[in-house]
């Protein structure tokens, strides 16, 4: 690794390598895991690029090649993996600069990599009342690259699945890591080779996704005496496929009182809550399923003067890895995990999950569709003791059956895919010869022998500054 031949290679584009700058564009969301606090806590790059066009991206890229530096491409640093963090350090390929906006059609728009994600659907509602299909509880501040590089779905999955199935992600261009930088133009089923790879097999420049009809959504929050009556609930809701429906999400009793602003004063402590978003046209079909499943209606935002309405957070805010995130502000010494109860006795292993746990957790559940079926994912509060503990948490719920997509793991193996992906592994042999794209991240480049199922701890040594 030559810094100082890369950096004379890099004249003209915007670099920044003061530490304290470095180290900050080093980091995303990791410390919601304490293991990824301790493991990657010190992790941080050598230099931070920050390419504004596709040709400056291919030229970071050509001269990082040329100096055998390694490159962790970066949107927003929102992950929460630590996808984003710079394990061997190097340059931090930051995308923020590559944010326009260059075509929306009837279902579709096409945007560059670090656009947030907030910022095309305010141009898109604008443009035609259409809407992104899905995003995740950080619409605000993420980028779609970044959304499609290293997350897996969240509000509006209750209606389209994840970005893993196709057709959720219609087009991307990919920048390779070569002596001299190929742009290539992924579709179909080409996406998945760079779709939730972490940035390890390829820069994503450009995007093109699909669209849905924009609605005014109405924010509405049920109370139910307890977990399973309001699981059970949502679970019939997410199927009734007349009722038009964003974010479906459950609490547990005392998670809205306890952690949530503004919205906690609306729940009852012995309620758990279930947090909707409801388009508008289906907004009296709700309130009479409600009625009919001896639910309560706690909060309805169109019933609030339009100025009240638009005061308030948006409820989704709660959703989804917020939920961790407000509740961490409350509790610090509250983790999470991520887990996926199996169908078709999803709402049995959630009963299960919580009677094995009890204070140890406090539930939280999103309902997606999942291969045409409604199930329940969940991201459950965990209260941290020690990583041991937590270790037979996630082997008490694999024993249950749920697929545990470990965010104490900064893996794509251990994190999400739950296997070596044999096709994002053939990719990044063809696109990266030298393996200089977010090292550490894929455990089958670094060990293609390695057998997940044998339990070993992941065999990259603890992440290396520098
Ligand atoms: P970053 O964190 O910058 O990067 C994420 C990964 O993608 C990294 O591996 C990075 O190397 C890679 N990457 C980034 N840009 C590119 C690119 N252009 N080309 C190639 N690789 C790239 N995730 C969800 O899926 N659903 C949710 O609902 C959700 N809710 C969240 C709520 C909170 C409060 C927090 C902290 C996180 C949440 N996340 C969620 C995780 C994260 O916010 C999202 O996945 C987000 O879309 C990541 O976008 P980003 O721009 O911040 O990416």
């Amino acid at each position: 690794m030559n810094i100082e031949k890369l950096k004379s290679n890099l004249r003209g584009l915007t670099v920044e390598d003061d530490p304290a700058t470095v180290r900050k564009k080093s980091r995303d969301f990791y410390w919601y895991s304490p293991v990824l606090k301790r493991a990657l806590d010190h992790v941080t790059g050598d230099l931070v690029v920050s390419p504004a066009t596709e040709a400056e991206v291919c030229r970071a890229i050509a001269a990082a090649f040329d100096a055998d530096v390694p490159v962790t491409p970066r949107g927003s640093g929102t992950g929460n993996y630590g996808q984003a963090m710079p394990l061997a350090g190097g340059m931090v390929l930051s995308l923020g600069g590559l944010n326009a906006i260059t075509h929306i059609g009837p279902g579709t728009v096409v945007a560059g990599a670090g656009t947030l994600l907030g910022k095309i659907d305010a141009a898109t509602r604008a443009h035609s009342g259409q809407e992104l299909r899905m995003f995740p509880s950080t619409h605000r501040t993420a980028s779609i690259g970044g959304f499609i590089a290293g997350g897996s779905g969240g509000v509006g999955s209750v209606r389209w699945g994840g970005l893993r199935n196709i057709g959720n992600v219609t087009r991307l261009r990919v920048v390779t890591m070569e002596a001299s930088p190929r742009v290539l133009e992924l579709t179909g089923d080409d996406i998945v080779k760079v779709a939730h790879a972490y940035g390890t097999n390829g820069v994503i420049t450009e995007c093109e996704v699909p669209l849905a009809p924009a609605y005014d959504w109405v924010d509405m929050i049920l109370g139910f005496e307890n977990m399973g009556r309001a699981a059970a609930f949502a679970d019939r809701l997410g199927n009734e496929d007349g009722i038009l429906l964003k974010e479906l999400s459950v609490m547990a009793p005392g998670v809205a009182q306890d952690y949530f602003p503004v919205y906690g004063q609306f729940v009852r402590r012995d309620q758990a809550a279930v947090l909707i978003m409801v388009a508008p046209q289906s907004a009296s079909a709700l309130a009479a399923f409600v009625q009919r499943h001896k639910g309560e209606m706690l909060f309805r935002a169109d019933r609030l003067p339009e100025d009240d309405r638009r005061a308030l957070p948006p409820l989704f805010e709660l959703t989804w890895n917020h939920t961790t995130l407000v509740a961490r502000r409350v509790d610090p010494a509250i983790t999470y995990l991520q887990t996926l109860y199996p169908y078709p006795d999803h709402l049995d292993a959630v009963a299960k999950m919580s009677a094995l746990l009890g204070a140890e957790m406090r539930d939280h559940l999103e309902f997606i569709r999942f291969d045409g079926r409604m199930v329940c994912s969940g991201l459950p509060l965990i209260r941290f003791t020690t990583e041991q503990r937590l270790d037979e948490i996630v082997r008490l719920f694999e024993a249950n059956g749920c697929l545990v997509f470990n965010p104490h793991r900064y893996t794509l193996e251990e994190g999400g895919m739950k296997r070596s992906d044999l096709s994002q592994l053939a990719f990044k042999r063809e696109v990266d010869p030298k393996g200089l794209l977010n090292p550490g991240k894929m455990i089958a480049w670094d060990n293609p022998e390695f057998d997940f199922k044998s339990d070993r701890k992941y065999l990259f040594s603890e992440p290396t500054a520098g």
